[in-house]
């Protein structure tokens, strides 16, 4: 089983797009409930992370990647 991991700035891709018809999301507030921002229209909703997580599809850029010089 593949595990999802995201963490606080990834850019994620869910399972259904956006009314505005994009389809990443940025995650800009992690806690019991999950902030992410549209990447097209700057719409921002907040979700449940059980939720959140049912509806992932993919994280398309995580930023642990880039900041790995600790
Ligand atoms: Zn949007």
């Amino acid at each position: 089983m593949e595990r999802k991991v995201f963490q606080l700035g990834d850019v994620v891709q869910m399972k259904k797009p956006h009314p505005c018809g994009t389809n990443e999301m940025e995650i800009i507030r992690m806690g019991m409930d999950i902030r992410i921002k549209c990447t097209g229209c700057q719409h921002s909703v907040l979700v449940p992370r059980a939720k959140f997580e049912k509806n992932l599809k993919k994280v398309l850029r995580s930023t642990a990647g880039s900041a790995d010089s600790n």
